[in-house]
């Protein structure tokens, strides 16, 4: 039975996730939303004051009489190190404890895990000492691939080929602070319902779409792990017996129908280019997604059929998504998301024509601006304060 502690203490979450959000928040209204006595909001809200997790504006007197006193987060109280590993380049953000970004950096992601972990404790250090505050709360990576939800390891991350790495230990030791590693699919899904547009959904999938495909889930208001950490392995479900080989041995996974590499690989290899000789050699293949799109915006047909293709099988598997979890909403987040006008479309067919449900989900694309991977890698840090029961 929770004791009078532990209540305070979740009360005190709520409250401090309320202002987060309402910002700038007065005690009364405070009081209105959460139902508790004036007296309880005022003692919770004094202590997180004296322990300068918000702050309190100065009392104006207006000519229709005084202003509530304004509460806020308490931006400079320390800083976050959120760190998005992809296999061509990792982008690393200082952060505030309003999930504003300070600064922002991106290098060449090495090819060894453990040139990862020398280059970036410098970069760490040298960011920190140049910030406004160098108190450090801790650092959330994201990654591409599952994460033991035991030992922290990451287990394999077939695109960067690093497998069985322990980032936390080294980090840990070197910084002085917790590290939180999440798949970067996972991350996205919690940037999106506690620091996203989808703040507060109950039930959504993030399917993060690039070199493979991930899926993060909320269901039930939480993060879905499984029970070891591997869950939303939905990128190598098989979707075509006979297709494609995938890097995980399999053949036809959604993942080597759908993703980037899918897609650039119907531009190479067009239908029925498989029976007549390439129509271009190899070396003046396309190999960059973002030109591929470019193609698809000037009108190039080949690109536009390379990417409906792609859109297709997209759709085909977030048909599968609703039938398995009925998620209200379904977020794409990936470079494919710029030609959305033209795509989404196409995935809300066929997701619509093969989905045995009676409520299909909303599907949308992630808002790029608010870079998902890197503020899901912030909001690992900072969302136990608030919402602790969001992520197991
Ligand atoms: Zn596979």
């Amino acid at each position: 039975m929770a004791n009078s502690e532990t209540i305070r203490s979740i009360n005190s979450s709520r409250i401090l996730d309320l202002i987060r959000i309402g910002q700038p928040v007065s005690r009364a209204e405070l009081a209105r939303r959460t139902g508790l006595q004036r007296s309880s909001v005022s003692t919770i809200v004094n202590e997180l004051i004296r322990k300068e997790w918000i702050t309190e504006g100065e009392r104006q007197i207006l000519p229709r009489g005084r202003q509530p006193l304004a509460l806020r987060l308490n931006r400079q109280r320390s800083r976050i190190l959120g760190i998005n590993v992809r296999p061509r380049h990792t982008d690393l953000v200082l952060a505030d404890f309003n999930l504003g970004f300070e600064v922002q950096q991106r290098w060449n992601t090495p090819s060894q895990p453990e040139a990862f972990i020398a280059q970036l404790i410098p970069r760490v250090r040298s960011l920190l000492k140049n910030s406004q505050s160098s108190l450090l709360e801790g650092v959330g990576i994201s990654l591409p691939g599952r994460v033991d939800a035991g030992n922290h390891m990451l287990i394999f991350a077939p695109n960067l080929g690093w497998r069985q790495v322990d980032l936390k230990t080294p980090l840990e030791a070197a910084l002085g602070v917790p590290v939180h590693i999440e798949n970067a699919a996972n991350a996205c899904a919690l940037a999106e319902v506690w620091a996203g547009p989808h703040a507060g959904a109950q039930d959504l999938v993030v399917v993060t779409v690039s070199e493979g495909i991930g899926t993060g889930m909320i269901a039930n208001g939480r993060l879905v792990r499984g029970s070891s950490g591997a869950a939303g392995e939905f990128g190598h479900i098989c979707l075509a017996p006979e297709g494609p080989i995938c890097r995980c041995g399999g053949r036809g996974c959604w993942e080597v129908l759908a993703s980037n590499s899918a897609a650039l690989r119907y531009y190479n290899q067009p239908p029925g280019a498989a029976t007549s000789p390439p129509r271009e050699p190899r070396r003046l293949q396309l190999r960059d997604f973002n030109e591929l799109i470019s193609r698809f915006n000037s009108g190039d047909a080949r690109a536009i059929s390379a990417l409906q293709q792609m859109a297709r099988y997209l759709g085909q598997g977030i048909a599968m998504l609703a039938n398995c979890l009925a998620p209200g909403c379904v977020v794409v987040v990936g470079e494919m998301t710029a030609a959305w006008d033209t795509l989404g479309p196409v995935i809300e067919a066929e997701a619509a024509a093969l989905a045995r449900t009676h409520a299909l989900p909303r599907i949308e694309p992630s808002d790029d601006h608010l870079q998902p991977r890197l503020r899901g890698a912030v909001a690992m840090v900072l969302h136990r304060y608030f919402r602790p029961g969001l992520m197991p």
